[in-house]
């Protein structure tokens, strides 16, 4: 298998471009999707999630504090 192409040059460093999977070892890597990476092998699968990755974020309308205006 040719790993070259898993790997870029990045000045004089080798920066690996794609993952390896933790399971099947670091000889097999994960194809790379838009929005995660999956092993073709054991279908392990790593989700990215770019910027917003905080832990738990529960997702839930933000409460609006509406000033009552009118003063009902
Ligand atoms: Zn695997």
């Amino acid at each position: 298998m040719d790993a070259s192409k898993y790997y870029k040059l990045e000045g004089d460093k080798l920066v690996r471009t794609h993952r390896s999977c933790p399971k099947c070892g670091p000889s097999y890597f994960l194809a790379n999707h838009y929005d995660r990476s999956s092993c073709g092998k054991c279908g392990y699968t790593v989700f990215k999630r770019k910027g917003i990755a905080k832990g738990k974020t529960t997702r839930r309308a933000p409460r609006k504090r509406m000033k009552s205006i009118d003063g009902s």
